[in-house]
């Protein structure tokens, strides 16, 4: 079964109050829609569906302190817990500790090496390789995997080509910030969609989405909902490319929305929290309930999607 995974930077599950927690203030009526008109909160999870699974995941696994992006992200495409064998949760970018971890025994290497098509769905600017190449910025968790993997990074020309999306979706990053007034926009619906049809031609993908971690460290509220809301409409575009002519949910692409840990859905505090993370599953019923099968944890995320992508 093919896997689409959409990570979201720094989103918990948190309480049901409008006054700290966007995701209890945004209209998000595709998401509801998938939760039987619940919000993605608490008091939400778990939950089974006609169409999505809900569980609360722990990223504090068993260490002191408060999770943070690089071994989370670790802990996401590797299974291991990092943070207990290293006794610290550390980030936003990896340092050599937690880098040895992402060497080998990725998804993405697991994935290469068995002749499975992989990839990191995101198109990264010029200035993003300028960055890594002078030594000024380094990768974080998720592409450093890409990369150890052997896998190539999308850049503008693929942007431009249709096999690549922006990491705000629509692209508008591209033309307003990044110096690319003639890259392709797209609405978010539009964005679904497309990310949809990308995951059905790759055995496992990823797209990494950061800018909820942001918004959470700025906590900036009217951002974070008009963030959420955007992220709805690409919701949408996902849920319509899933389904077939006729409106059936298809069994071909298993889709998984999770997070590293908390930080947006607390903008009492700029910091990250260790509340439990949403694990939402969109999909074929019985592949959702053997893909959540004793998940608890970010452990258990990267063997439940080695385990649903190596299923014949
Ligand atoms: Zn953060």
């Amino acid at each position: 079964m093919r896997v689409l995974f959409i990570f979201l930077d720094g989103i918990g599950l948190g309480e049901n109050d409008p006054e700290i927690n966007p995701l209890a203030r945004a209209k998000m009526p595709n998401l509801n829609e998938l939760l039987d008109g619940r919000s993605l909160i608490k008091d939400s999870a778990p939950f089974i569906g006609e169409y999505a699974t809900l569980l609360a995941i722990d990223p504090v696994v068993g260490v002191s302190g408060l999770p943070q992006s690089a071994t989370g992200q670790g802990i996401l495409v590797t299974g291991i817990n990092i943070p207990a064998e290293l006794g610290y949760h550390y980030g936003p970018k990896p340092n050599p500790e937690v880098a040895a971890f992402l060497e080998d025994g990725t998804l993405f290497s697991r994935f290469a090496k068995a002749g499975m098509k992989t990839t990191l769905l995101n198109a990264y600017p010029p200035r993003y390789f300028d960055g890594i190449d002078s030594g000024k910025r380094l990768y974080s968790s998720i592409p450093l995997a890409v990369t150890n993997a052997g896998l190539p990074l999308f850049r503008h020309e693929d942007l431009f080509a249709g096999r690549a999306l922006s990491a705000d979706f629509t692209g508008a990053g591209w033309r307003t910030i990044l110096g690319f007034p003639d890259a392709p926009g797209m609405d978010p619906h539009q964005a679904g969609r497309k990310l949809a049809a990308l995951a059905k031609e790759y055995d496992f993908s990823l797209f990494e989405y950061w800018a909820s971690d942001y918004a959470g460290h700025k906590q900036q509220m009217e951002t974070a909902v008009e963030l959420m809301e955007t992220f709805d409409r690409v919701l949408g575009g996902v849920l319509d490319e899933m389904k077939d002519a006729s409106g059936k949910m298809g069994d071909e692409l298993l889709v998984l929305i999770t997070s590293d840990h908390g930080n947006m859905e607390d903008l009492s505090t700029r910091k990250h929290t260790n509340a439990n993370v949403p694990a939402l599953v969109i999909g074929d019923k019985s592949a959702r309930a053997e893909f959540t099968r004793g998940m608890t944890d970010l452990t258990h995320i990267a063997p439940a999607i080695w385990r649903a992508v190596e299923k014949p």
